[in-house]
């Protein structure tokens, strides 16, 4: 058995977000398994290789009438022996142009360099089973069936956030010339003339997952099916909910250099003091280790991660009390970060930093006392378990995978409602309980002490991958 794992991030290459957590560690995770199993990416315009990294393949392909060279760059994931495919292509993927800044063409190229490149490989180093996920991969299936006639491999398609489908006026299969018929456009795709990439995936994988159960259930519903939940429901059986793991290796708070101060379970409370009063003094913050420090981390995407709640409790001027401190680090909408500046002007208390920092981020899961995550839906969310890794207590709605991942009052609070007061007395209650200190010290304990790492859940895939094999 052979899987070849697609993806548009894998840390510690490339990462905006959670899916370059997974596309770091799962692979790990099913290598270390003894499984034959290789990584595939594009190659961002940031993206440095190194010394590991050497052209195994050139070849081109045709895209809206250009011939396009590409290079396939084969190296180890920095810090594994994952053996890591890297694709370039210096008009759409590879470079910042113009035609770069259409993701429809992007990688509706990336699909096609892929699907190229795997087709000419040799019978036994075709992978049996192509991981697709999200819907920067989701045209591999139909370019190998009908462009290609490739019929001997199989698909897993995993749906790491459904508001992502890419809806495209892009006409990329006439680009790809791909035979119109070919393609299963639904009815209303074909009425406005639109593609749906992401839906074109689930309609050709042989298997779909998502990223938690509970997620698994949402995406059949009106409320979190974006519009397609009629059909996945259509695919129902099709369909697994296997949670995200993480990376445990990376996320340690013993051995992360970014922190001021490396600690355990055995000396949590001391360790995260020294990261709570060296991150105050960083971040001008009044200096007291006996302050509660809560933290927000994540991408401001309005749609998803509840950043209304927080600017409506920031404005109200209700969201911490006079002996708290709240450091918010996240980016993303320009319009959602002014606001939240706006909103915590004037607050000393509050620090809202709007940059990507993979270094500030670990030392805010280290100092803060909770983690404050209203999102209105979240497929797994990856901050809740780092979070608990480092000694900080989640304080969030319960929805997608954090309601899987977080037992109310074991290792964190839920809140139902998605409305800014009941975040705020929400996280007031969890406070409240945390000043009993015997009780916040023991859900520091078992919070850190919980199994976060992929074993499980690779496990999952891996007899996923065996049962694909076998069926017809
Ligand atoms: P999503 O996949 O929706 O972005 P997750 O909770 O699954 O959300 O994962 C978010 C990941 O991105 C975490 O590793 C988090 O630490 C990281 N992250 C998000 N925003 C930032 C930021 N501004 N700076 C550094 N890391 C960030």
């Amino acid at each position: 058995m052979k899987i070849f794992f697609c993806i548009d991030e894998a840390a510690p290459l490339f990462k905006i977000g959670g899916l370059g957590d997974v596309g770091g560690s799962l692979p790990k995770a099913l290598y270390s398994f003894g499984i034959d199993i290789s990584l595939i990416i594009p190659k961002h315009p940031s993206i440095m290789l190194d010394q590991s990294f050497a052209v195994v393949r050139e070849l081109t392909v045709s895209y809206d009438f250009k011939t396009l060279p590409v290079k396939i760059w084969k190296g180890l994931l920095p810090g594994s022996n994952v053996p890591t495919y890297v694709v370039e292509e210096n008009t759409y993927i590879s470079q910042n142009t113009d035609a770069s800044d259409n993701h429809a063409d992007k990688f509706a190229v990336f699909c096609l360099a892929f699907s190229t490149w795997v087709h000419s490989l040799a019978i036994a180093d075709k992978p049996t089973i192509i991981h697709l996920n999200d819907w920067h991969t989701a045209m591999i299936p139909l370019i190998d069936k009908h462009i290609l006639g490739e019929k001997s491999m199989k698909y897993v398609m995993t749906i790491h956030n459904l508001m992502y489908q890419s809806v495209t006026t892009t006409p990329i299969f006439e680009k790809m010339q791909m035979p119109k018929e070919a393609c299963q456009i639904v009815a209303w795709d074909t009425q406005d003339n639109n593609i749906n990439l992401l839906l074109e995936g689930l309609l050709h994988a042989d298997s779909i997952t998502t990223v938690s159960r509970r997620y698994a259930q949402e995406i059949l519903t009106d409320e979190y099916g974006e519009n397609i939940n009629e059909i996945l429901t259509l695919r129902k059986k099709y369909i697994a909910g296997i949670v995200n793991g993480l990376d445990v290796d990376s996320f340690n708070p013993s051995t992360d250099e970014a922190l001021f101060a490396k600690f355990s379970s055995e000396n949590a409370i001391e360790g995260k003091q020294r990261n709570k009063t060296a991150l105050q003094a960083e971040l001008g913050l009044a200096v007291d280790e006996n302050t509660i420090v809560i933290g927000f981390v994540g991408r401001v995407d309005v749609r998803q991660k509840g950043i209304e709640l927080i600017v409506e409790a920031l404005k109200q001027k209700i969201l911490i009390r006079d002996t708290q401190q709240f450091i918010f680090l996240g980016t993303g909408d320009s319009q959602a970060e002014i606001q939240l500046h706006d909103a915590a002007n004037g607050q000393e208390r509050i620090r809202i930093v709007t940059k990507y920092d993979e270094v500030l981020a670990r030392k805010i899961y280290a100092a803060s006392d909770y983690l404050i995550i209203p999102s209105k839906f979240e497929p797994c969310g990856l901050i809740q378990m780092i979070a608990n890794r480092y000694g900080s207590i989640p304080v969030a709605r319960e929805t997608g995978g954090l309601a899987d991942t977080i037992q109310h009052g074991i290792n964190g609070f839920v809140f139902k409602e998605y409305d800014a007061r009941v975040m705020v007395d929400a996280l007031q209650s969890a406070i409240s309980i945390g000043q009993d200190r015997m009780k916040k010290a023991q859900m520091v304990e078992i919070a850190m002490k919980k199994n976060f790492s992929w074993d499980e859940s690779a496990r999952q895939y891996q007899t996923l991958y065996e049962s694909l094999q076998t069926s017809e």
